[in-house]
């Protein structure tokens, strides 16, 4: 076979010397290959220059102007703001924090610049905060770009110029559509791919006649050609990693039954149909020594904690250790109280291992551990150095969509004893249609809960303008005179832990004043998480009649005694996030509510989807129509999907590909192994391969 050009080390382009190597290195890039395949993260279009008149805010835009007036601050922070016109209407102010000698000296009354930036509003109107810039010298007009300018991922000391150039040194080396071409054209017949190598070269230099729209939004027909192809590589590593655990050990689990059949006695309830078939799944695949990869998704409050329970039970009937990891500690305490409820009675010791378990009660928790104790509940802490399981037999992991496949994968090897590892199991409420769901989860086997509790009333949803607020008020007042509890949530679209916790504090303070004689919580993701666990005790117990919170109630708080939930800013929230919080009443059977309270007006798109949310409580059905909704547009910028993160494709923009994908990685791995290794390493990068899998 003639030597592959793409593996050929990029220190045979000009120019790449040792330091150079370096940078590149840390992208994660070593081949020719590399850089072929270094896709723009987006574009930026200079093409024209944007009249200062038609500039819209939030939007990136070239300008071209003349300097009116300079002012340089030195209150508070020191900052420059620069004034610029361009013989259209209103100025545009360009504000710098940063800046030095020589840029005070360029930027002078008078100074014709070019600049690109993001258009924001300022306190005087529109303003570009350090905008890109150049001086225009002379009065010849200067011609503007002639192609959208690509812009790419990049490392320190690696400049957008620099890395721009070296991919064109790249792009001369590409070989012929044969040679680039990996997916056989058997396999190809009737797909209607773009040629790879066209496709290449389109998104690195898109001709000026490129549809600039279609290519924004990452829908031109180059572009779907690769994220085709990046779909199949994620697909296939994942298929390969899933081999490759097959190939594995793991300790076969076969129970006597005999705690698990204590568990089920003591339970005020009896279990599901579908709990005791994905009971039965998860019992199955235990018993054998090929490692178990199962993901068990069920609607919120479908009762997953009991089957992981029976599990890992299971795994303590076979002599083995079973730990639960959950992404956030107040779900992992939750779950430790249930666990230890359930299961201390049965003289299991539950052992709690979390980032805020320190000095002697940590060493405790690690000798306990490393002795052998039955269960270990906690959070990302217990993939931490220094503990040591003396037989772990099943991993399990809560929430999955919070945690990276690399973390995973870390707990698992926590477990392992040379070649055997221990039995995984994933849950997660994160409904996600069936399509996307073999893409993202191609590495697991899947069992679905499809069933709640007998007795749930549903949740009755209304959507409330937030002019309504004091209407909403006199509600939760009912609610509570009638003994009920009520969640109120806060939410912002800055993310920050900070402004949330102001938010909910804000809030915390107008339901107190307008709810005398209630006992009002505050519960937010700056509290010390005792100061949290108090509050949710209170909560739990009856103590406090509102709580007042941030999204951290998100997953898994459980007390069947709230019945009514309020959201503000509702239409701010993606739908799989709504149905989280939703999912927190209804949990006992008393007739429960959900107010959607959002900010007037309401675009189009943010009514038909609240509408969806007041329309059906099936995370499934409200996950499709999710998807339905979204157009394009939304998805601009957003290329990942819980813990896929992919260069250009987006698994929901892009899900009309993924049957093909399935079916033509299924035939690579069945027919042409080595192929199927070619393109996952062009993708996923030797560097990035799942180690060890
Ligand atoms: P989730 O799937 O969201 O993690 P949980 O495991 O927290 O759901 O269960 C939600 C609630 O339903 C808990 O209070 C749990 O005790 C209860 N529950 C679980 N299974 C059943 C059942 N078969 N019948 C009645 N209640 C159940
Ligand atoms: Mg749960």
């Amino acid at each position: 076979m003639q030597p592959d050009p793409g593996l050929q080390p990029l220190t045979a382009l000009p120019g790449v010397g040792p330091a150079l190597r370096e940078s590149l290195a840390r992208l994660g890039m070593s081949v020719l290959q590399d850089l072929w395949f270094h896709l723009p993260l987006r574009y930026e279009d200079r093409t024209r220059l944007v009249p200062i008149a038609d500039l819209r805010n939030g939007e990136p835009a070239q300008v071209e102007g003349v300097i009116e007036a300079v002012e340089r601050s030195f209150r508070g922070r020191p900052q420059l703001r620069v004034a610029l016109g361009d013989g259209s209407q209103g100025t545009l102010v360009l504000r710098f924090f940063h800046f030095h000698g020589a840029q005070l000296e360029q930027l002078k009354p008078g100074a014709r610049l070019r600049c690109y930036g993001e258009v924001r509003r300022g306190q005087h109107g529109l303003e570009m905060v350090h905008p890109q810039y150049q001086r225009i010298v002379g009065d010849e007009p200067t011609a503007v770009e002639e192609t959208l300018t690509p812009v790419y991922p990049t490392t320190e000391g690696l400049g957008q110029k620099r890395i721009g150039t070296l991919i064109q040194h790249a792009l001369a080396r590409l070989p012929d559509e044969e040679q680039l071409e990996l997916v056989p054209p058997s396999l190809r017949a009737g797909l209607r791919l773009a040629s790879l190598r066209k496709a290449l070269l389109f998104v690195h230099r898109p001709p000026p006649d490129a549809d600039v729209s279609q290519l924004l939004l990452g829908v031109h027909p180059a572009q779907q050609r690769l994220a085709f192809e990046e779909l199949l590589s994620h697909h296939l590593s994942l298929k390969q990693l899933r081999n490759a655990v097959r190939r594995q050990r793991a300790p076969a689990l076969e129970g006597d039954g005999a705690l698990r059949g204590q568990l089920l006695r003591a339970l005020p309830y009896a279990l599901t149909k579908a709990q005791r078939r994905v009971g039965a799944e998860i019992a199955a695949d235990l018993r054998v020594s090929e490692p178990m990869l199962r993901l068990v998704q069920g609607d919120v409050g479908s009762g997953k904690t009991v089957v992981a329970a029976l599990a890992a039970l299971n795994a303590v009937e076979a002599g083995h250790q079973a730990a639960l990891m959950a992404p956030t500690e107040l779900l992992a305490e939750q779950h430790l109280r249930t666990l230890r409820a359930w299961l201390e009675p049965l003289g299991i010791a539950v052992i709690w291992l979390a980032g805020k378990v320190q000095g002697r009660a940590r060493k405790a928790a690690l000798a306990a551990v490393a002795d052998g104790a039955g269960v270990v509940v906690g959070t990302h802490a217990l993939m931490q150095e220094g503990v040591e399981f003396r037989q772990l037999g099943l991993a399990i992991i809560d929430e999955q969509h919070r945690f990276g496949v690399h973390q995973r994968l870390a707990l698992r090897d926590k477990g392992r004893e040379g070649e055997r590892i221990p039995h995984q199991l994933v849950l997660t409420a994160t409904p996600i249609p069936r399509t996307l769901a073999m893409t993202a989860y191609a590495d697991l086997d899947v069992s679905i809960i499809d069933e709640l509790p007998p007795g749930r009333t549903p949740v009755t949803t209304v959507v409330v303008s937030s002019a309504r607020r004091a209407e909403v008020i006199a509600r939760i007042r009912a609610a509570c005179l009638d003994g009920r509890q009520v969640y109120w949530v806060c939410t912002l679209i800055e993310e920050t832990e900070l402004l949330q916790a102001q938010a909910a504090e804000v809030t915390h303070v107008e339901l107190s004043a307008a709810l005398p004689g209630l006992s009002i919580g505050l519960v937010h993701g700056r509290l010390k998480p005792r100061e949290k666990s108090a509050i949710m005790d209170a909560f739990k117990a009856g103590d406090i009649a509102v709580l007042v919170a941030t999204t951290v109630i998100e997953v898994g708080v459980d007390v069947p005694n709230a019945s009514l939930m309020v959201i503000e800013n509702a239409e701010r929230l993606g739908l799989a996030q709504l149905h989280q919080l939703r999912g927190r009443v209804g949990r006992g059977s008393i007739a429960s509510s959900c107010v959607l309270l959002y900010q007037p007006p309401l675009s189009q798109l943010a009514k038909a989807r609240l509408n969806v949310m007041r329309e059906t409580g099936d995370g499934f059905r409200i996950a499709e129509k999710d998807l339905e909704l979204r157009g394009p547009g939304e998805m601009l910028g957003t290329r990942q999907t819980g813990r896929l993160e992919f260069r250009i494709a987006d698994i929901q923009r892009d899900a009309a590909l993924l049957p093909s994908v399935q079916r033509v990685g299924e035939a690579l791995l069945a027919g042409y192994p080595e192929l199927a290794d070619r393109i996952v390493a062009r993708w996923v990068g030797a560097s990035a391969r799942y180690a060890g899998a």
